[in-house]
């Protein structure tokens, strides 16, 4: 049976996207911050008229069929931003489709304090913004809205985002556009906005000086093992991989990630982009130096689309099965020491002047933990 957080009031059911709130004829639903820092939906019962709207709207399903999609391994070769694509550049190559097109890109850019927002380019340069994952919930602001206003213009649109952020534009527009592509990346996790802030403050405090920049994705020891690089004010810079590793461990991220409906190969995109790890087992004699995308078509239109584009770019078709078997195709459950976590930062117990080294402690405490109980398991087997 469906679960829908308006029920179950279980924050797993909840990926954030906003569209009940959008959707509200009386405008009585906020996006309201927990205190880890994600926004769920909070209703004034006062101005509901219990339409019911929120609840039929809500994106956190998944009513893909799996189709015979296709893959591809993607280079791209524009040279002058190569070192700021997470990967092969394909979200790139889509952009520029888009923009000599006449039309509008979304993605998600850094604000000059470093907070992660959604916002739209209509020239080349303020595209480049996108380039780079930033390992953070993005605040999508009013970025349904301007999608909209942007078809009803006839104007091309490329929105790019976490498939739960492509679902829930999927399900405001409630119907289909023919000028509108739809970009997710393979995602399995995304971490808490405010645990970012907490650590970039602490990296500040630490060396009384401001964070310029944040890259996730510095590639000095190769593509294949991204490291986050800390670029401050005076042009000194620091590898810090900490807030990297508690994303990947699972300790700071969104709980409806731990419950994620869009993790499966029923993309709902009409192009899917990611990393082509396993590229040197895939393709062994494929040169690359700045990384590899690994490229999903979905539908009709992304199929069209990668047909106009592919001159432009380097490729070749991929086994899917075969590339999604090196990727995470499947949820992982919350972090054992998650909620302690996140109990002592509300406690003000983890604040900015400890949060890496906390974050470093939580993360030995759950290695041994999960040893412990392999431990166990081996003893009363
Ligand atoms: C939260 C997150 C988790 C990911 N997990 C995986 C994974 O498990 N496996 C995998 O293969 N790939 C994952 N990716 C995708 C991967 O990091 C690259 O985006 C992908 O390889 C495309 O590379 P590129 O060179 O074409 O993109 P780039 O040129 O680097 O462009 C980045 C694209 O990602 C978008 N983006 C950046 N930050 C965010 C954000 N916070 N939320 C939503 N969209 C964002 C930009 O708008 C742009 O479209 C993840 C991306 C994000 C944002
Ligand atoms: S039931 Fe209708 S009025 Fe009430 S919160 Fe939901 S959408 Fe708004
Ligand atoms: S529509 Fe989005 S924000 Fe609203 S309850 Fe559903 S998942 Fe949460
Ligand atoms: S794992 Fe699922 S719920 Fe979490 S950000 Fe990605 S698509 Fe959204």
């Amino acid at each position: 049976m469906k679960k829908i957080y308006f029920d179950s009031k279980n924050k797993k059911d909840c990926n954030g996207c906003g569209t009940c709130s959008l959707i509200c004829p009386k405008k009585c639903i906020t996006m309201e911050e927990d205190e880890e820092g994600f926004f769920y939906p909070k209703v004034d019962k006062s101005k509901c008229i219990k339409c019911n709207k929120c609840k039929n709207v809500c994106s956190n399903f998944n009513e893909k069929k799996e189709n015979n999609e296709k893959a591809y391994a993607v280079i791209n070769t524009h040279k002058k931003y190569a070192d700021k694509f997470s990967s092969g550049g394909m979200f790139f190559a889509l952009a520029q489709y888009i923009i000599e097109k006449g039309g509008v890109v979304f993605g998600v850019r850094y604000t000059e304090e470093l907070k992660v927002v959604h916002d739209y380019a209509e020239n080349i340069d303020d595209v480049v913004k996108f380039c780079g994952s930033k390992y953070v919930r993005s605040d999508l602001k009013d970025s349904y809205l301007k999608v909209e206003e942007f078809l009803i213009k006839d104007r091309y649109v490329l929105f790019t985002g976490t498939p739960c952020q492509i679902n829930g534009l999927k399900k405001y527009l409630g119907k289909e556009y023919e000028k509108l592509l739809l970009c997710d990346v393979i995602c399995r996790a995304n971490p808490s906005p405010k645990t970012f802030k907490m650590f970039k403050q602490n990296l500040e405090n630490t060396n009384n000086k401001r964070v310029k920049m944040i890259s996730f994705r510095g590639k000095r020891n190769g593509w294949e093992s991204p490291n986050t690089l800390i670029m401050y004010e005076d042009g000194k810079e620091e590898k810090n991989n900490v807030f990297l590793n508690a994303f990947g461990a699972d300790l700071i991220n969104r709980p409806s990630c731990s419950k994620c409906v869009f993790v499966s190969k029923r993309r709902i995109s009409d192009i899917t982009i990611g990393d082509l790890w396993g590229v040197n087992e895939i393709f062994p004699s494929l040169q690359f130096k700045d990384g590899v995308s690994l490229l999903i078509i979905n539908s009709l239109k992304g199929k069209q689309v990668f047909n106009e584009i592919k001159n432009k770019i380097k490729y070749k078709e991929v086994d899917y099965d075969k590339a999604c078997s090196f990727n995470y195709f499947k949820v992982f459950p919350v972090y054992v020491n998650r909620k302690k976590f996140f109990k002592f930062i509300k406690k003000g117990k983890i604040n900015e002047e400890n949060f890496i080294e906390m974050m470093e402690k939580y993360m030995k405490l759950g290695f041994c933990r999960k040893k412990l109980k392999r431990l166990k398991e081996i003893i009363n087997a």
